[in-house]
């Protein structure tokens, strides 16, 4: 399948945002970023952040799998806002929106600052868990060739990038099997409880440990978001947990 890229268009984001950063700074907010070896903070565009964070959840689920490296970023080598409006010109940087981001920048491994093609030090599978939650990667274009730089493009068609399922997890239900509503089911990894069918600033207590016993109170829930969700009780609390990490079957 072709890929297309239809990026946020400069006019879009002057009109919802702005045209001064003054404007464009009070829009921004501070994620956390974990690619499983360490942490970072950074400043995004909410739009492109909450997308960002999905991606690396995804991303270390196939760390947890073995099947990707821990990535680790490198502090004070990662940039996202920088107000590049450009004089005279109808396009402005996505950079200027805070809806891209570059990994190691400057860095013999990364994208040279003379714009020369080098290594990058990410993985395929590392590209198709933000291909998944609609980030692009410059290292998939040929002009100019930006193997550091990531954009947030919901638009694109990136060739059916899925969210990962991970390893070992019970099969999702169809959505019309209600049989084991009301049934007990089991963690198959340490899984975050949460208050609501989404990721964020919702867990409910400690991360829930694998083998936990759950009460199943809902077939799963399909969000937009890119998992699914099932209502579940824990004790005798009442919250959510990602569906893929769940099954019938006590894990050993
Ligand atoms: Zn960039």
């Amino acid at each position: 399948m072709a890929k297309k890229y239809r990026a946020y268009s400069s006019a879009t984001l002057r009109s919802k945002y702005g045209t001064t950063e003054k404007k464009v700074r009070t829009f921004l907010k501070k994620y956390k970023l974990d690619g499983g070896a360490n942490v970072i903070k950074i400043m995004l565009m909410p739009i492109f952040g909450v997308q960002l964070v999905k991606a690396f959840a995804d991303y270390r689920l196939k760390v947890k799998d073995g099947i990707a490296p821990a990535y680790k970023f490198k502090k004070g080598k990662v940039g996202a806002f920088a107000w590049r409006v450009m004089r005279n010109s109808n396009s402005v940087s996505k950079h200027a929106y805070a809806i891209a981001i570059d990994f190691n920048f400057y860095d013999p491994n990364g994208y040279s600052a003379s714009g020369k093609k080098g290594k990058v030090d990410y993985t395929k599978e590392f590209v198709k868990s933000m291909n998944a939650f609609g980030i692009w990667c410059g290292g998939d274009w040929t002009k100019p060739w930006d193997g550091m730089h990531f954009e947030y493009a919901p638009n694109s068609d990136f060739g059916g990038a899925k969210p990962y399922t991970p390893k070992g997890a019970s099969k999702p239900s169809t959505g019309s099997n209600t049989s084991i509503t009301g049934k007990t089911m089991y963690l198959t990894r340490n899984t975050n409880f949460r208050s609501s069918a989404k990721v964020g600033n919702n867990v409910i207590g400690k991360t829930r440990a694998k083998g936990t016993k759950v009460v199943s109170l809902s077939d799963k829930l399909t969000t937009a978001s890119g998992y699914n969700w099932r209502k579940v009780k824990i004790g005798d609390k009442t919250g959510y947990v990602i569906d893929a990490n769940l099954s019938t079957k006590k894990p050993k």
